[in-house]
C-alpha cells in the first residue's frame, strides 16, 4: 500500500522537536497569539524575503481578507484561473465581487497569461494568479498586464511554499499573497492555518485589523469592524519547527519528481513541464494519460493511492451553474480535466516505490 501523502513519516522524523514545542505552548497556556505567532510571522517573512507576514485562520481567509483590504467588493471583477481549488473563486464571491474565469496553459496548468487581457472589462480590479501544483505563473506577463490596466495582484501561494520565479519567492510579486498551512500542503500545520504577506505597511495593518476585530496593538481599540481569523499558537509553534526543514523537503520532492520523469514512459504519459527560470516545488506531481480510468483501476488493484486535482474546473462547478459556461469557453481545462492524475508525492517517498508506480502506469 502506497499512500498519497504520508504525514506520519514526516512527524516521526521530527517527533521530539514537535512534541517539545507543543508541550511548551500548553505549559505556558498561551493558546492565542503570543511569542510563537510573532516569531513565526518574522521567520516566514524572512524566508520569503518580504516585509510583512500576518497569520490567520486558513488560506481561504487569507485570500478573502487581502481582497477586502485592497477594497475589492461589490461590482468589481477579479480574474482567476479555471483550474484551482474553490477557495480562489470563493474568496472573490465572499467579498461581493465576481470571479471571472480564464483558461489555463495546456502543459503548465497555471492561468494562460495570453488569455487574461481579453477577459478584462472596465469592472476588473484584480488578478489572482494561482501557483498551481507547486509551479509559479508567468509573472512577467501578468505584472505587465496589471500595470497596463492598473489592476491589483493577489498571489494564491497555497501550493507553492518556496517556489521561485527568476530567483524570487512566490508571493513577493503581487500587492499581497495568501499562504495556506493546511496539513497536506508543502509546509503544513496540524490543523487549519494561513498567512497573508506583503511589502506595504498600510496594507499589512489593514490585513491585521481585518483579521483581529479591527484592532492593532491595543486591546479594545477597534479602528474598523473586522472578524476573527487567527493562527493558533500551537500551529505557529509546529510551523516554526517545520520551516527550517522546508528547503530539504522541497529537494526531496524534486528528487521524487525526477525519478517519475525518468521512469515514466514519455511516449504514453505527459509528465509535468517546468517553466523556464522557475523552480517547481512539486506540491503535486500531475501527469496526463488518455486512458485515465484504466490507470486508476490498475492503481486501485495495486493499492497505490492517487487523486485528481481537480475533476471539475471551477466554471463548471454546480455553484457557478448560473454562469452558463460551456466546454468551449475553456477548451484546455475541459480537455485536461479528463486526463490529469496526481501521483503520490512526499519527501519520504522511496525511489523503489516511484519505480513500482511508474512501471505499473507504463504497462497500462
Ligand atoms: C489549499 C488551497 C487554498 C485554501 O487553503 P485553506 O487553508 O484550506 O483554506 C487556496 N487555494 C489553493 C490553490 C489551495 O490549494
Amino acid at each position: 500500500m502506497i499512500p498519497f501523502v504520508d504525514l506520519k513519516a514526516q512527524y516521526d522524523s521530527i517527533k521530539d522537536q514537535i512534541d517539545t514545542s507543543i508541550k511548551r505552548v500548553i505549559d505556558n497556556t498561551s493558546f492565542i497569539g503570543g511569542k510563537e505567532v510573532e516569531l513565526f510571522e518574522e521567520e516566514f517573512a524572512a524566508f520569503l524575503g518580504v516585509k510583512h507576514c500576518i497569520t490567520c485562520g486558513n488560506g481561504t481567509d487569507a485570500l478573502e481578507i487581502l481582497l477586502k483590504a485592497l477594497d475589492i467588493g461589490y461590482g468589481d471583477e477579479v480574474i482567476v484561473p479555471a483550474i484551482s481549488w474553490i477557495s480562489t473563486s470563493e474568496a472573490v464571491s465572499s467579498v461581493g465581487a465576481k470571479a471571472v474565469f480564464v483558461d489555463v496553459n495546456e502543459y503548465k496548468y497555471t492561468i494562460d497569461e495570453d488569455k487574461i487581457e481579453e477577459s478584462i472589462t472596465r469592472f476588473t480590479k484584480a488578478i489572482i494568479p494561482v501557483h498551481l501544483y507547486g509551479q509559479m505563473c508567468e509573472m512577467d506577463t501578468i505584472l505587465k498586464i496589471a500595470k497596463k490596466y492598473k489592476l491589483k495582484i493577489i498571489e494564491d501561494c497555497a501550493q507553492a511554499h518556496g517556489a521561485e520565479y527568476k530567483g524570487m519567492k512566490a508571493g513577493t510579486f503581487g500587492n499581497g499573497a495568501a499562504y495556506s498551512f493546511f496539513p497536506g500542503k508543502n509546509l503544513g500545520a496540524y490543523g487549519d492555518a494561513g498567512a497573508m504577506i506583503c511589502n506595504d505597511a498600510d496594507l499589512a495593518d489593514k490585513c491585521r485589523m481585518l483579521s483581529r476585530h479591527g484592532q492593532l496593538d491595543q486591546k479594545h481599540v477597534h479602528f474598523i469592524e473586522g472578524r476573527n481569523s487567527r493562527m493558533d499558537t500551537i500551529q505557529a509553534a509546529i510551523l516554526r519547527v517545520k520551516l527550517p526543514y522546508l528547503n530539504q523537503w522541497t529537494v526531496s520532492r524534486q528528487h521524487v519528481a525526477i525519478w517519475y520523469d525518468d521512469y515514466l514512459d514519455n511516449s504514453k504519459v505527459i509528465i509535468p513541464t517546468i517553466r523556464e527560470n522557475s523552480t517547481h516545488v512539486f506540491h503535486l506531481y500531475v501527469i496526463r494519460v488518455q486512458n485515465r480510468s484504466e490507470v486508476q483501476k490498475a492503481l486501485d488493484e495495486s493499492k497505490i493511492s492517487y487523486a485528481v486535482h481537480y475533476p471539475t474546473p471551477l466554471p463548471f462547478l454546480t455553484c457557478y451553474k448560473n454562469r452558463g459556461h460551456v466546454a468551449d469557453d475553456f477548451p484546455v481545462s475541459s480537455k485536461v480535466k479528463d486526463e490529469i492524475l496526481s501521483l503520490p508525492i512526499y519527501p519520504e517517498l522511496k525511489r523503489a516505490e516511484v519505480k513500482k508506480i511508474s512501471k505499473l502506469i507504463n504497462e497500462v
